[in-house]
């Protein structure tokens, strides 16, 4: 299992970037994302397009996002500029995810990041030691993670389906009588 858990979130402010961090979890190929319990708008948004785009990907609130990291049986891995070079340990967490199986929490903040995050992680991780942004790092992380594969994934319950084209835009409903 790969979950998400968004650190922080500002309502109003964080809201497009707590839903982006949900809508990437899901596209790019974990199975569910954790949000604050302040989120509850994102959390909708997410569950909208799962019901429309399909799963399976669950999304949750909780109210204890520090509780998450502490009770997690599983590794964690902690998103960060200031974190190890993710070209140097994408193969240990993925050996620790694949081989082992072990739960993996990926966790991504918003404004400042408490410093018992960094020691509470089995990895602190940089996609880049460059600042930018939690979607982009997640995005980065995860097909890293999945070397991929995630692209190629089908999506079960869905009530609609993109067709890929050249130029336009064509959507198909999976209605199947
Ligand atoms: N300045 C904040 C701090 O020191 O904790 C981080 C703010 S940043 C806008 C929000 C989140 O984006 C971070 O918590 C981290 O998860 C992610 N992030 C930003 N740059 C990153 C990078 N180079 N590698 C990995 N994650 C990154």
């Amino acid at each position: 299992e790969v979950a998400v858990l968004r650190l922080g979130h500002r309502p109003g402010r964080d809201e497009r970037m707590t839903t982006h961090v949900g809508l990437t979890a899901r596209a790019l190929g974990a199975d569910r994302v954790l949000l604050p319990d302040n989120a509850g708008q994102s959390k909708e948004t997410v569950a909208d397009i799962t019901d429309r785009f399909g799963g399976p990907f669950g999304v949750e609130l909780t109210d204890s996002p520090q509780g998450i990291i502490r009770n997690w049986e599983g590794r964690v891995v902690h998103l960060t500029m200031y974190g190890e070079r993710v070209q140097d340990v994408e193969d240990e967490i993925r050996a620790a995810h694949g081989d082992e199986g072990q739960p993996l929490l990926v966790v991504v903040g918003a404004e400042k990041v408490p410093f018992d995050v960094y020691e509470e992680a089995d990895w602190n991780v940089g996609v880049t030691n460059q600042p930018h942004s939690e979607v982009a790092g997640l995005a980065v992380f995860l097909d890293r993670l999945f070397e991929g594969r995630e692209l190629e994934r089908d999506w079960e319950d869905a009530d609609r389906r993109v067709l890929p084209m050249e130029t336009g835009k064509r959507v198909e409903s999976t209605d199947e009588e």
